[in-house]
């Protein structure tokens, strides 16, 4: 059993009646009930929970957490922000995805500003699949079609993925690398670049089956945790 968190800012879904009308759950429910299969336990967090729901009880919990902020990310507590960090490196899988890639949480990780070009013009865009032996990409054909987006342009600022594994193509001109996969420390992350709020992405069963894939490539490998500092010889050492 894979234990799932889906965090979500939850803001935009409240205080958009656009957005609302497209996510009537939450972008977390549109998610949970998207990748919702045999395996996973999946349960959501919002930011307006004691410890933006977050707590060390359920990260301990937690086999991947996949997040989605935007306009909160200035308020996100640092703390906690230390707290997902650690979990990562103890092997927590982490799914960052859309807008999540400017979070406090994703540029600690990369280390690098994240920033990239935007524009919100209901364009279309396709997403190439340039890893087709990933995991991720799993029942997934060359590409994936995306009627309207959000144009997300490089140069996006991150650093050289560990694999790249899709790049988009937008109406407008630009490209992108909209699928990332990075490891920290004994934990996997993958970005996923679609799912601006006002567009049905998350209702897509595409972009739900690269999320749930990628669910299954990012749970922790179970083993015998990892120790580091001063270590006694495994063998008597000759003197
Ligand atoms: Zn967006």
């Amino acid at each position: 059993m894979i234990h799932v968190t889906i965090w979500n800012e939850y803001e935009r879904e409240r205080s958009r009646p656009d957005v609302a009308k497209i996510y009537p759950e939450g972008i977390h429910g549109a998610i949970a009930a998207g990748i919702h299969q045999d395996g996973f336990a999946i349960r959501t967090a919002t930011f307006d929970e004691p410890e933006h729901g977050l707590t060390q009880e359920v990260l301990q919990n937690t086999d991947v957490l996949i997040y989605w902020g935007h306009a909160l990310h200035h308020k996100f507590r640092d703390d906690i922000v230390e707290r997902i960090c650690s979990r990562v490196h103890q092997g927590m899988g982490l799914i960052v995805l859309h807008s999540g890639h400017h979070s406090k949480l994703f540029r600690k990780l990369m280390g690098t500003s994240c920033d990239l070009l935007w524009r919100e013009a209901d364009e279309k865009e396709r997403l190439w699949v340039v890893d087709p032996s990933h995991p991720i990409v799993e029942g997934i054909g060359p590409y994936i079609d995306l009627p309207e987006e959000e144009m997300y342009g490089e140069h996006f600022d991150i650093p050289v993925p560990d694999e790249l594994i899709f790049v988009s193509w937008f109406a407008g001109g630009e490209v992108f690398r909209s699928g990332c996969t990075y490891r920290r420390g004994q934990g996997r992350i993958f970005y996923f670049r679609p799912g601006h709020e006002s567009y049905p992405t998350y209702h897509h069963p595409d972009i739900c089956r690269v999320i749930g894939n990628a669910v299954k490539w990012a749970a922790p490998v179970k083993r015998a945790p990892t120790y580091y500092g001063h270590h006694e010889p495994l063998e008597i050492l000759a003197k």
